[in-house]
């Protein structure tokens, strides 16, 4: 069994690498095989956790396993990330332990690398200025990964706390891209491609701030009840997603749907955008959403390529077991 502890996977993964592993398994989740199983998150009575997992089978990469984690709120205060996960992979063909990876960078290199992916597919090509709602932990991962996608000459930020912005800021001016601080109403105005990335549970971008031709990526909501778009936002736009079963239960689109603003069958996959089978973007006019929710299948892509990459550069552990 093979060991990639959390320590390594920076000197292994890159932005790139992470980005083809998400583009592929939308794509073999959107022909059918892949397929993520259901979600378990429980509120465990201790520590005030969050604990889960979620698993799948992707049948073209033969990954198979879970990724395990949650949130423990007190971690900060003793130096640790809130956020906690491990990767478990399995070798498909006997339901042997391949390989057990640090999944806490893992999870926003693939985050970061599902809005990449639906910018690239989905926003105008034209596309200059990035608007980022939010500046928390996935933000300057967001961004990192956005800004390889277009040729954006302008960075502009809103954040429901505003001393939490210079984190982008700083990001920006080490991308060589000036940034400023805006309101909602300009950043709605200004941005071509906006990346919502809070843990709100009400909308802060408005159906009123959002101008035709804009892409919008949200990837704060993965939950039931929060919430980062209006949700005629959704009416308006043509809404894409990661999986549907997620965006209507856990994702942005879950307001949309209760209010009776959209059916589920409006909301197309990703990964058809990628296969050909969905055209994507029509018209330059059209607003266009990925509604971001996180699966599974998305942590056993990247930590399965990370093992290769562990593997071929001779830095993987191997125990027995
Ligand atoms: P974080 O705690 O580091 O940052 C939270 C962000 O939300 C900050 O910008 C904060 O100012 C903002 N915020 C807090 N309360 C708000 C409010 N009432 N209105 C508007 N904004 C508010 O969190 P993070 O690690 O950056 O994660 C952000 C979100 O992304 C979380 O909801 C997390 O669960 C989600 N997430 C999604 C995926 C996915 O695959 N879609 C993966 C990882 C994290």
């Amino acid at each position: 069994m093979i060991i990639v502890p959390e320590k390594e996977i920076a000197g292994l993964m890159t932005r790139a690498d992470a980005y083809n592993a998400v583009e592929q398994v939308f794509a073999s989740m959107s022909s059918g095989r892949a397929y993520n199983f259901p979600v378990i998150r429980e509120a465990i009575g201790h520590a005030d956790a969050l604990y889960g997992f979620k698993s799948g089978f992707d049948r073209d990469g033969l990954a198979l396993g879970l990724k395990s984690g949650g949130y423990w709120p007190g971690n900060e205060a003793n130096g640790l990330t809130n956020h906690q996960s491990t990767v478990f992979l399995f070798d498909a063909d006997t339901g042997k332990c391949r390989a057990i990876v640090g999944g806490n960078l893992l999870t926003a290199l693939r985050t970061a690398a599902a809005s990449a992916v639906s910018i690239n597919h989905l926003a105008r090509k034209d596309a200059s200025v990035l608007g980022m709602i939010g500046a928390g932990h996935q933000s300057v991962f967001q961004l990192r990964a956005a800004v390889e996608q277009r040729s954006f000459d302008k960075i502009i930020g809103w954040n429901y706390h505003p001393e939490m912005l210079q984190r982008l800021a700083a990001v920006a001016a080490e991308l060589g891209i000036p940034f400023e601080a805006v309101s909602l109403a300009q950043l709605g105005a200004e941005a071509d491609v906006i990346i919502s990335i809070t843990s709100a549970f009400a909308p802060s971008l408005l159906d009123i701030h959002v101008r035709p031709g804009t892409h919008i990526a949200c990837m704060g909501t993965d939950t039931k009840g929060k919430q980062e778009l209006e949700a005629a936002v959704l009416a308006r736009a043509t809404v894409f997603t990661d999986e549907v079963a997620q965006a209507v239960t856990i994702g942005e689109a879950q307001h949309a749907i209760a209010a009776g603003l959209i059916t589920q069958d409006a909301i197309h996959e990703m990964g058809a955008v990628v296969n050909g089978t969905h055209p994507g973007r029509t018209s330059p006019d059209e607003i266009t959403v990925f509604d971001g929710t996180g699966v599974g299948l998305q942590d056993l892509a990247v930590a399965s390529a990370v093992v290769d990459l562990a593997v071929a550069k001779g830095v993987a552990t191997t125990v027995e077991f």
